[in-house]
């Protein structure tokens, strides 16, 4: 499996983008990155787009999602039809509507005609299978509600999960369990932030109960270190490796 960070910066300190992240070029986790832009620069293409993955409704994690959705659908080699994008309750209604406003209806009807997405709606527990990954949705504490975690799991057992924005919280314990990798926002440093964020010594606490899973520190509102812990900047791959660490 190949993680894609497109965006590692926090809403507005211009750290890095906004969030997004990219897995094997087929899942998007958020999208409040210039996704298409950042893509090429990756030496991909959007053609191999299954799935967009929205954690929560906030600008940085969604405000890019009718560019690359415009993206998909009115390139020369669209993507295939049914392009999913799933999202706790709420995102069919929330990405029509910014479609609407980004975009107008004719741009809605060409994306309906080429790619027709597909809605998932996720809920806290959910386990499904989306475009042969295993996605688990676990109901994170954020200022905004709903908020979803995620973990992906692709065929050959690589799972890497994805805090979105969150507190500590019971629903984010269980989204980091089993992960090879887990993408953690880490928006402060050193002293707790508002708005419902994780700061360092947060992170510390939930990588020494979960020794087996690497952590990549995101959505930052500075570049710092934490002992342990890999920090994403834009751009940055990873191959995550599908052994089991115990
Ligand atoms: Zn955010």
């Amino acid at each position: 499996m190949q993680l894609t960070v497109l965006g590692s910066g926090d809403a507005f300190s211009g750290c890095g983008c906004n969030a997004g992240y990219l897995v094997d070029g087929r899942v998007l986790i958020d999208c409040g990155a210039p996704v298409p832009a950042l893509v090429r620069r990756a030496g991909m293409d959007l053609q191999r787009l299954r799935l967009i993955l929205v954690t929560h409704f906030h600008a940085d994690h969604t405000f890019m999602l009718p560019v690359v959705i415009g993206a998909a659908a009115l390139a020369d080699a669209p993507v295939e039809a049914g392009l999913v994008i799933a999202g706790p309750v709420g995102t069919r209604e929330y990405v029509k509507r910014l479609l609407q406003t980004g975009f107008g209806h004719h741009i809605i009807e060409l994306i309906r005609d080429t790619i027709a997405p597909q809605f998932v709606i996720l809920d806290d527990g959910d386990d499904v299978e989306i475009a042969e990954y295993r996605v688990r949705a676990h109901a994170v504490v954020h200022s905004l509600g709903p908020s979803l975690a995620y973990s992906v799991t692709d065929p050959t057992g690589a799972r890497v999960g994805f805090s979105g924005d969150s507190t500590l919280c019971p629903g984010l314990a269980r989204a980091i369990r089993g992960c090879d990798l887990f993408v953690c926002e880490c928006t402060g440093w050193g002293a707790p932030v508002p708005g419902g964020h994780l700061y360092s010594e947060e992170v510390a606490e939930l990588m020494a109960a979960n020794p087996s899973t690497q952590f990549l520190l995101s959505h930052l509102k500075e570049r710092n270190a934490l002992p342990g812990a890999l920090i994403a900047h834009d751009l940055l791959t990873l191959d995550v490796g599908g052994r089991r660490q115990g």
